[in-house]
């Protein structure tokens, strides 16, 4: 799905309607996370459907290494050849080294992302492991996207920003399934850290924002981070 003219938009109802984006600047595609699936058929499918080819995509970005998001890494990386990054503190994760650290076993709002909670505790959902080629910091550009360090849902997860777009991919930061959301509680590591990470996206004049789990912003995005702040724990 076209979010907004070079912004496409793939999801699946596996792993609580989890997106991955594609991005095309003019110089390429960047590629952010990778949905469920180890056969990424529907990341292929949407490059069929824009006449792209999966040599076309430059550079892979993962917002963090929670399976839900890792399924079809190590396929895409293996098909187009581009460089996965991340940061330094989830690559142990996504080359299967490290299980993801357990999140609390309590249900939270929104109790519908419950299951997905026990099962990254249980650890039995297994992603096909792949390398990360390049650590990425605060500030980074990969693509047309300028890194934003963003701890809190775990500790090396990114946002990133498409300046001239005003386009904010806040991972797992924000969702809007099943419903707008400053982040997950049940999922939320570090609630110090995410709280400071989501000030600082709202600061950005931002005017989509396409999440981790659920549908796109395609308009009004700062407005709705900034008002819903309060709701922060
Ligand atoms: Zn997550
Ligand atoms: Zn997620």
């Amino acid at each position: 799905m076209e979010v907004a003219p070079g912004i496409y938009s793939m999801t699946q109802t596996k792993g609580a309607y989890v997106h991955a984006f594609l991005l095309d600047d003019g110089n390429g595609l960047t590629l952010v996370d990778t949905l469920y699936d180890r056969d990424a058929h529907r990341i292929l499918a949407e490059l069929e459907r824009i006449g792209k080819s999966v040599k076309d995509i430059k550079h892979i970005i993962m917002t963090h290494s929670h399976r839900s998001h890792l399924g079809g890494l190590a396929l895409l990386k293996e098909l187009s050849g581009a460089p996965v990054y991340a940061h330094e503190w989830e690559f142990d994760l996504i080359a299967g080294d490290r299980p993801a650290q357990a999140v609390s076993w309590l249900p939270h709002k929104p109790v519908r992302a419950w299951p997905l909670q026990i099962t990254l505790n249980l650890n039995v959902a297994k992603h096909p492991p792949a390398t990360v080629d390049n650590f990425v910091h605060e500030g980074d550009r990969i693509g047309p996207l300028q890194v934003f360090y963003c701890p809190g849902h775990s500790p090396g997860h990114l946002s990133f920003y498409w300046q001239e777009r005003r386009l904010l991919i806040a991972g797992d930061a924000i969702c809007t399934w099943p419903s707008f959301m400053l982040g997950w509680r049940g999922f939320t590591l570090n609630p110090k850290q995410h709280r400071a990470s989501v000030r600082r996206l709202a600061e950005l004049d931002s005017e989509i924002v396409c999440v981790g789990h659920g549908e796109p912003l395609a308009s009004g995005a700062a407005q709705r981070i900034r008002a819903a702040l309060p709701t922060l724990d």
